[in-house]
């Protein structure tokens, strides 16, 4: 194998630095499928990035932001497919791991753990309103982490709004919302529960993750 120039290193370290740009501005959006959605096209980048910035930016760990998107977002959104591209990419480029003095495959099975709690949280949320209610006024870090996504997102509601100390969230998958098409940006209003999922976008024909905008008066085709 042949060492990287200094200069194709930082080409991809500009890649990479670009791409979590890119994906952290998605998730101050609330658009977590798209930052993750970036954070995954860093991946092949981020072996030459880490190289260039412990070796001439003198790094000792390097940071690695857009893994740290995929480890967060991932969970709640049931995106086990994010959590197995990074699985792949860590056996791959074992390097990264080193520099990065994290434990980077604890990480990640503690996010497929905390998949699995939001795949039960989620049938709780489905099963009737009010639907989430815990009696233990502090629930665990974890559960707090995925209950924010959501209600970022607008897939649940705190009631009553705003209340600090009563954990209790309803859904409202009929209610009509806008949303765009992650991929062409092609605006749909529909009820909600029409976007918990990927589905084909009337416009551009792809599997389009929507980004849910805000409520709607009412539905239109
Ligand atoms: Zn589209």
């Amino acid at each position: 194998m042949t060492m990287a120039t200094k200069g194709e290193l930082e080409w991809e370290r500009r890649q990479c630095h670009a791409m979590a740009l890119e994906a952290l501005a998605a998730e101050r959006e609330g658009a977590y499928h798209q930052a993750i959605d970036v954070a995954l096209r860093s991946l092949p980048h981020i072996d030459g990035a880490t190289q260039f910035e412990r070796k001439f930016m003198k790094m000792e760990n390097p940071p690695l932001p857009t893994l740290g998107i995929v480890f967060r977002y991932a969970p709640p959104l049931f995106r086990q497919d994010a959590l197995d591209r990074v699985d792949v990419f860590l056996a791959e480029r074992r390097g990264v791991e080193k520099r990065s003095g994290q434990d980077l495959k604890a990480q990640l099975a503690e996010a497929r753990q905390l998949l699995d709690t939001a795949y039960r949280l989620w049938q709780q949320v489905r099963g009737g309103t009010p639907i989430l209610e815990s009696r233990e006024p502090l629930k665990s870090d974890r559960v707090y982490a995925i209950e924010q996504v959501w209600e970022r997102s607008g897939l649940i509601e705190r009631i009553p709004p705003g209340s600090p100390k009563k954990w209790a969230f309803r859904t409202q998958f009929n209610a009509p919302v806008r949303a765009k098409c992650n991929r062409c940006g092609h605006p749909r209003t529909a009820p909600k529960v029409a976007f918990l999922e990927e589905s084909r976008c009337p416009k551009c024909g792809g599997m389009a993750a929507f980004v849910i905008l805000g409520p709607a008066s009412k539905v239109t085709p």
